[in-house]
């Protein structure tokens, strides 16, 4: 019997292989980086001692208590609730968009009540069913709320109007007529004390798993008994129908004394501004004391051949390509694709997670049966 291959160590390639490994099936992980634990990848940074997230702010959150209870089995959760913050226009506003900020915006004291009746008067109520970005906001929120926090960070963010984006996009953020300014609504969120990486290698910490650095799926030679692909499904295929589209991400790193912006994330909607946000990551960690700090200022692309994928685009033309990769993908039979690259979708981690051990029962049921 041959071992089982996952390629790519992050969440995705770690939890198959952990659950395979404890149905006592011999695994091996690849990955091409020099560290597991994929975009969620945190260090030290060696001049100032914050934890980074290397590849931009991961935070932990979901409804799913089989995903909650699994990650709190491999590492220590610490409270954390995401309050972000956006600039517009001079000032600075609540995200997401809820009673202060409309308030703030529009100079007003709404209760709840009068504000949802009053966000209703300006939306575009006889939009049943949005279709794009743009509907979806035009509906909820209105022309002005629209404009000032979503338009121009979108139009940085994808690099396209929000007329040609899904609305699911938007469906990601709340708009609540409270004062509740929690980033997201699922009852479980925290960040990891010691960061993700450790969680990543604590679910790699088992007999039955080899994990293998600087390692590409391309090179490899030993035969397996099947693949568990979490590199990009374009690549698989050696890119022979074309590449699937995503946007990058760049970071200009700075290091200051102190305190530089007073929170994690704070967001500039305007388009005129060339970044989206800027992370200060000491923020994500406030039960350590740092009298340094160090900050992410984050541009979006489009990426290109040698750049990191991050955001899937998954525009019509995008939709085409990935149904011919997929069907293409369904005729083979050693090799199960996973995860946001292997399936092309903008997931979450508590998402990839909940799907990583979907497919691990699934594949252990079928080796049963
Ligand atoms: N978005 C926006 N303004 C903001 C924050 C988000 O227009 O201030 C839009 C943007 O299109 C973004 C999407 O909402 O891609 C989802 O935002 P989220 O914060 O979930 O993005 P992530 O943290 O995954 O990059």
């Amino acid at each position: 019997m041959g071992r089982i291959c996952l390629v790519g160590a992050g969440f995705s390639g770690a939890v198959i292989a952990r659950q395979l490994a404890e149905a006592g099936l011999p695994c091996l992980v690849i990955d091409e980086r020099d560290h597991p634990a994929g975009n969620c990848h945190t260090e030290r940074d060696a001049q100032t001692g914050v934890l980074v997230h290397r590849y931009g702010p991961h935070i932990f959150h979901t409804g799913d208590d089989r995903v909650w209870d699994y990650v709190n089995r491999f590492g220590e959760f610490m409270p954390f609730v995401n309050r972000v913050k956006t600039t517009v226009g001079g000032s600075v506003y609540l995200l997401p968009v809820n009673l202060h900020t409309i308030n703030q915006f529009f100079g007003k004291t709404f209760s709840p009540a009068e504000a949802r009746a009053f966000i209703e008067s300006r939306a575009s109520m006889d939009i049943e069913d949005p279709q794009s970005f743009e509907e979806q906001a035009l509906r909820f929120v209105g022309p002005e709320l629209y404009k000032a926090f979503f338009h121009g960070y979108t139009l940085k963010q994808w690099g396209m109007e929000p007329t040609r984006l899904p609305a699911s996009i938007l469906k990601r953020l709340p708009l609540r007529f409270n004062y509740d300014d929690n980033y997201f609504n699922h009852p479980h969120q925290g960040m990891p004390r010691h960061g993700y990486t450790p969680i990543v290698e604590a679910i790699l910490d088992h007999p039955l798993i080899e994990t293998r650095l600087k390692a590409r799926w391309e090179d490899q030679t030993e035969t397996f008994d099947h693949v568990f692909y979490s590199g990009p499904l374009d690549r698989w295929f050696g890119y022979d129908l074309g590449r699937l589209g995503y946007r990058t991400l760049d970071f200009e790193a700075e290091r200051a004394e102190g305190d530089f912006q007073g929170c994690a994330v704070m967001n500039y909607g305007d388009p005129d501004v060339p970044f989206t946000r800027i992370s200060e990551h000491k923020h994500f960690a406030p039960w350590e004391e740092h009298d340094k700090t160090i900050v992410f200022r984050e541009y979006s692309r489009l990426c290109g051949a040698d750049d990191i994928p991050y955001y899937p685009i998954r525009l019509l033309d995008e939709k085409k390509l990935l149904t011919q990769y997929e069907e293409r993908a369904a005729e083979l039979d050693g090799v199960t694709f996973v995860g946001r690259l292997g399936t092309y979708q903008y997931l979450d981690m508590d998402v990839t997670i909940g799907l990583a051990l979907d497919a691990a029962e699934a594949f252990l049921a079928r080796r049963a049966a």
